[in-house]
């Protein structure tokens, strides 16, 4: 701000230098018109005409005079306020306190620092952390940004850029009814993505070469199959438990043809770090997948922990989970898709 300061007062300088300059040239040009008039009447008086023609002359002199001072006073006066002065200094100084983020409270001052702060959230941050006391704030800021201060289904929002790799699917973010993926390919018993299916290949040799076998059971799945899926498993074990072991119809990453179950995966606890799950933990990312409900995020994610579905987001993405150690796709979708970080 100091910079901007001296800045403004250099050219404040500068402004009243020029002011200066045009002050005097602005006189001289008047200065000249009233010379000629003065040689004129002096040529006059030299012929040595009647007393009456010298006084005529001396009150038109007179009164060219004084209209041209008159003249010059008022181009004068006029110049004046076009120097920049603390007539115009004044509106900057009120300007630069202004740019700061106005209505930031002490308590949301934790929270305002994190590029994907939202001002129109600011309540919601301070309401989360008082309900999460031991989360960092910077978890707060993007846990509260993709809604997760609210009941899952409460806040429903549209899926954004549902073609791209990066589209956040979940129980918050819904899928238009008639969403079908565009390219979709055969893959094993399934259908997926055309740029999912070709990643999928490369996963599936490279774990062929550790003598794992990855077989994709499940891809894309239409609203209508989902809705079968859905209300199949909600007779079967009740609305409720349908609810934490199957996506409701709009809500399940399936119908975006990003999404493999990959077959023979228990539910076991020792599938992240043993057999295919374990390898898909340590190896899936260099392939542009994600483990996407780990035992880690069931809490945030409302799903049970799933070792065998697997969901594309692209190599650059899961790369940058892998190495930020982003567990959960929500954290980055929140800091590398919905903000951008800055460079
Ligand atoms: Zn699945």
């Amino acid at each position: 701000m100091s910079a901007y300061q001296s800045k403004h007062a250099r050219s404040l300088v500068a402004a009243k230098r020029q002011g200066g300059k045009t002050y005097t040239e602005q006189s001289h040009p008047l200065d000249q018109k009233a010379v000629p008039h003065r040689r004129r009447t002096s040529a006059k008086r030299g012929h040595r005409r009647g007393i009456a023609t010298l006084l005529v002359c001396l009150v038109l002199l007179i009164a060219v005079a004084g209209g041209l001072l008159w003249y010059g006073h008022g181009q004068v006066a006029k110049s004046v306020p076009s120097i920049p002065s603390a007539a115009q200094s004044a509106p900057v100084t009120t300007i630069l306190p202004a740019a700061v983020p106005a209505a930031v409270t002490a308590d949301q001052v934790p929270y305002a620092r994190y590029y994907y702060y939202d001002a129109s959230r600011a309540k919601r941050y301070v309401a989360y952390a008082a309900k999460h006391p031991k989360l960092d704030p910077s978890a707060v800021v993007w846990q509260v940004d993709v809604d997760l201060d609210y009941d899952v289904f409460t806040h429903v929002e549209s899926v954004r850029d549902p073609d791209s790799d990066t589209p956040l699917i979940n129980k918050h973010f819904k899928l238009a009814k008639d969403f079908v993926p565009k390219h979709l390919v055969s893959l094993d018993s399934a259908q997926v993505r055309s740029n999912v299916a070709a990643a999928f290949e490369q996963l599936a040799a490279a774990a062929s070469g550790k003598g794992l076998s990855l077989t994709a059971t499940s891809g894309y799945r239409s609203y209508a199959y989902q809705e079968g899926v859905f209300d199949n498993n909600a007779a079967k074990y009740g609305k409720a438990n349908a609810y934490v072991a199957v996506a409701v119809p709009g809500f399940s990453e399936h119908q975006s043809g990003l999404a493999i179950d990959v077959n023979g995966l228990l539910r076991g606890e020792d599938s992240e770090t043993s057999g295919v799950g374990g390898w898909l933990h340590q190896n899936a990312w260099k392939y542009g997948f994600i483990v996407r409900y780990t035992k880690a995020n069931r809490a945030l994610t409302q799903y049970t922990y799933e070792p065998w579905h697997i969901r594309y987001v692209g190599k650059a993405a899961a790369k940058t989970m892998h190495d930020q150690k982003i567990s959960t796709f929500e954290e980055y979708w929140v800091k590398y898709v919905e903000y951008q970080a800055p460079a």
